[in-house]
């Protein structure tokens, strides 16, 4: 296990941040989970993270980390994912960045206290207001496709709101991992913020412990495992999942800009995205219009030949390049197809007259192939996708607003796109986060605030 700050290791610092001196040496005897909450706790009971002074020095500070090193962590990012350094500012360093700054304008209006009306038989002296109260040590648990904003993010959030908080890196990006590891401690309170590499041994190590809060992004399988460990302590869980998104294409949309955001949306990050477009729905006659619109604006975005592309990403490892190679046959290849398992690229591929019951339709993609599968309808449409689990998702494309009604009223998913993917996850304001299977509880902006702090109800009657 490698814990990246150790008390015994410390040397004396500015307070909230730890002496350089201390950032590199090796811990003799790293610290164990217990030891490490233990030592966040102590901090948490002093008071100094609840002071939002602390708070905006902390976010101050991992804004720093963040465009001091954004070239480092790019460099992380690309040899975990082959991302283009254009993309690890917008999806990830950015993102984050952007993520504290709309923190930081609105953290003392978010935390200010609610006033309630009070009935009458109180009094009309009697007042009533609620107000936010951190959680004390909370966990982040990232997954690897967006390993630096999907561990960041929630970080900000946890922070905001006045936690200690334990972040565990996906050991799957283990670059990103280990350039976290390296940063964090270097430029955060250390005493409050503890970074936990490691895989299922060290996780599961972590799971054990009492945690005020376990903020976890992955699959839902890992998802039951850490709803399981934090049952045992009562701990309030998020869960960030995925699944499939589905994305209705409607008769009247214009196919072409239909076709150049779906590519935008699916083949970001190959395809590894949680809210990408999983497959699109649509009636017979727009399928096989949509087919050269496809071809147009792949070879648009990535040109003739997409594995030459420094924008077009690869897949994570061999094993999630075995998964995918095997969905390739799923439908007749309208664009892509070809895969190439030494340096793990699979083309942006659109698979034409896919039958729900093939194995691309089974599980949430993950990667670079976008299925089409025809509907009659909007009718049937709608009953598809009520007939399986709840997305993360769902993007819609039509003009008609009794379409756009309709699928809104008439089906659940955690979040709703029209005319556009994955862009509102990218509104602060917005609430990100899944529905059944896809997950429980949201984040980002003022509802992180809601997810890491609890909501204290207050009453006050003055004595005389
Ligand atoms: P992953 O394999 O990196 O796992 C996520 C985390 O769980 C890692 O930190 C890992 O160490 C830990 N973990 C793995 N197995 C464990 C075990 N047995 N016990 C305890 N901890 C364990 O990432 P993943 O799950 O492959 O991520 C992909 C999934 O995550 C997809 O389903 C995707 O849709 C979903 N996802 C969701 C969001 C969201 O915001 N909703 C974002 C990204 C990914």
């Amino acid at each position: 296990m490698a814990y990246t700050s150790d008390s015994r290791d410390r040397v004396r610092a500015p307070p909230g941040r730890t002496a350089p001196a201390a950032r590199n040496r090796e811990p003799a005897h790293p610290e164990q989970p217990a030891d490490v909450v233990a030592r966040l706790r102590a901090t948490f009971r002093t008071g100094r993270t609840k002071l939002v002074e602390w708070r905006i020095a902390q976010l101050r500070a991992l804004r720093e980390m963040l465009t001091e090193n954004g070239p480092d962590l790019a460099a992380a990012l690309h040899a975990d994912l082959g991302k283009s350094a254009t993309e690890a500012d917008r999806t990830e360093i950015g993102f984050t960045v952007r993520e504290i700054d709309h923190t930081l304008d609105h953290l003392t209006d978010w935390l200010r206290p609610e006033p309630a009306p009070v009935p009458a038989h109180l009094g009309a002296d009697a007042s009533a207001w609620t107000q936010y109260d951190p959680l004390g040590v909370v966990l982040v648990i990232a997954p690897w496709n967006y390993p630096a904003q999907l561990l960041l993010a929630p970080l900000v959030g946890a922070l905001a709101a006045g936690n200690a908080v334990v972040v565990k890196p996906s050991e799957l990006a283990p670059a990103t991992s280990a350039a976290i590891a390296r940063l964090l401690p270097a430029h955060l309170d250390t005493d409050a913020v503890a970074v936990v590499e490691g895989g299922i041994p060290e996780t599961t190590a972590l799971l054990a412990e009492h945690f005020d809060h376990i903020f976890y992004t992955g699959n839902g399988t890992v998802g039951r495992i850490v709803m399981r460990a934090a049952a045992e302590h009562l701990t309030p869980v998020a869960l960030e999942l995925g699944g499939k998104s589905p994305a209705f294409v409607d008769r009247d949309a214009d196919l072409d800009v239909v076709a150049d955001r779906l590519v935008r949306g699916k083949f970001l990050n190959a395809g590894q995205t949680c809210v990408a477009p999983d497959y699109v729905l649509t009636d017979p006659e727009t399928a096989a219009a949509l087919e050269p619109a496809f071809k147009r604006a792949v070879e648009a975005l990535y040109g003739t030949d997409p594995s030459a592309s420094g924008e077009y990403g690869r897949i994570i490892n061999e094993r999630h390049f075995d998964r995918l190679s095997g969905l390739l046959d799923s439908g007749r290849v309208v664009v892509g197809g070809d895969a190439d398992r030494t340096t793990k690229y699979i083309a942006p591929t659109v698979l034409a007259d896919v039958d729900p019951k093939s194995p691309v339709m089974q599980e949430e993609i993950f990667g670079p192939i976008l299925p089409v599968v025809t509907v009659s309808g909007l009718d049937e449409a709608i009953g598809f996708i009520n007939d399986r689990d709840k997305p993360l998702a769902l993007y819609v494309f039509t003009e008609s607003d009794a379409t756009k009604s309709r699928i809104a009223a008439e089906t659940s998913s955690g979040g709703l796109g029209h005319g556009l993917p994955l862009a509102h996850l990218t509104v602060s304001d917005l609430p990100f986060g899944g529905v059944g299977e896809s997950g429980m509880g949201s984040y980002h902006g003022r509802y992180s605030i809601e997810t890491f702090s609890h909501r204290k109800a207050v009453l006050e009657k003055p004595l005389s």
